[in-house]
């Protein structure tokens, strides 16, 4: 074992607005020995995830990462050895990997994940926990109703493509993606079963809100915060639920978030605004995944996976998602 090398992404400053490449650093050491009840697993997909800028902040709401330290990543991987009886050489497995190749972990931080119909990477993307897991408790909060009209922020990216499609099966009546971008509408629409789409990035936000839903908006799903939740916050009906999953505008700059300018609708319409974390459901989980396994093996769950290649990619990567570089669930192939 003494001849392998780990690769790993740790955190070389901390950013001011979009990380730069010289923010992080590509470091190779040698990999130790096993500790009893350790087990050596090579990565091979990580998980992009908005989160992984937020802990490059000091102050982050998950715990900021110290200066000169690995940045954090969920991933699976194969077991290339083990000290423990139930995980063997070749078991595929889920974890906390971190941005690195080969990482030894405690046998309990890691699922084994047996075998199953799905890829393993399925466990970072449809059955992902800050995947389709958070967009299955999402719409719980929203409480749908029959016949609601749905709109989603960052709808073509992970968590809220998934978003959209679950509020069509819990009984929305039209379900509208706000997405950066012409192709990304396209993709809303003809891929992913999406009413409409709206082209933030266009200009016309509020006229395309208007005309994507002209009888009001029943629930937002809001993954970006900002600007687009004060458009919405404007053509709520009355009982509305707005859900914020996370503010990915405010993360390059959580010092200077500023609340939603319209929040006094919320009194006029007699809505609700209500914020939830994943980690919140963290008992039902087997739950969301035994029904999003089965919404995709009955094709009613579309989800899309892209993909980047090889750890020194991971800046790269990070910076895509943070520009909209992706569409559906960003991974990170290192094999
Ligand atoms: P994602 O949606 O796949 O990728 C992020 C997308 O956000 C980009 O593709 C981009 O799409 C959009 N975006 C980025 N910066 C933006 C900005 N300044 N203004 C508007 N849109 C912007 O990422 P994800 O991992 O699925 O995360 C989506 C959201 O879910 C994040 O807010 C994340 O924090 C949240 N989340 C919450 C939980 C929870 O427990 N509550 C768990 C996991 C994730 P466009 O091209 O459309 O701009």
């Amino acid at each position: 074992m003494g001849a392998m090398v780990n690769r790993r992404i740790t955190l070389a400053a901390r950013p001011t607005g979009m990380p730069e490449l010289s923010d992080f650093a590509l470091v190779e050491e040698p990999v130790a020995g096993l500790l009893p009840g350790n087990v050596l697993v090579g990565v091979d997909v990580l998980s992009i995830d908005a989160f992984i800028r937020t802990v490059m902040e000091e102050r982050a709401f998950h715990g900021g990462v110290p200066v000169g330290t690995m940045l954090p990543a969920l991933g699976v991987g194969r077991v290339l050895q083990s000290t423990v009886a139930d995980l063997e050489a070749g078991d595929s497995v889920f974890g906390r990997l971190g941005a690195q190749t080969i990482v030894s972990l405690p046998a309990a931080a890691l699922r084994k994940l047996g075998v199953s119909k799905v890829p393993a990477t399925t466990y970072l993307a449809g059955l992902g926990v800050a995947t389709g897991v958070t967009a299955y408790f999402g719409i719980e909060v929203a409480a749908i109703k029959p016949g609601d009209t749905v709109v989603v922020s960052a709808a073509a990216g992970a968590v809220g493509s998934i978003a959209g499609q679950i509020a069509r099966i819990a009984g929305a009546g039209r379900v509208i993606g706000v997405a950066g971008g012409p192709e990304k509408v396209t993709f809303l629409v003809d891929e992913l079963g999406f009413d409409a789409g709206v082209d933030y990035k266009s200009g016309g936000l509020d006229t395309g809100l208007c005309e994507a839903a002209p009888n009001g908006i029943d629930v937002f799903f809001d993954n970006v915060g900002g600007e687009i939740l004060d458009a919405v916050l404007m053509q709520i009906n009355v009982r509305a639920r707005i859900v914020i999953c996370g503010g990915i505008a405010h993360y390059q700059d959580m010092d200077h978030v500023i609340g939603p300018r319209n929040y006094l609708k919320l009194a006029e319409r007699h809505a609700r605004m209500e914020g939830f974390a994943v980690n919140h459901f963290a008992s039902r989980y087997h739950e969301a995944e035994t029904a999003l396994a089965r919404w995709i093996d009955e094709g009613r769950l579309v989800v899309h996976e892209q993909y980047e290649h090889g750890i020194d990619r991971f800046p790269h990567a990070l910076r895509m998602l943070l520009s909209g570089g992706n569409r559906g669930k960003l991974l990170l192939d290192l094999r």
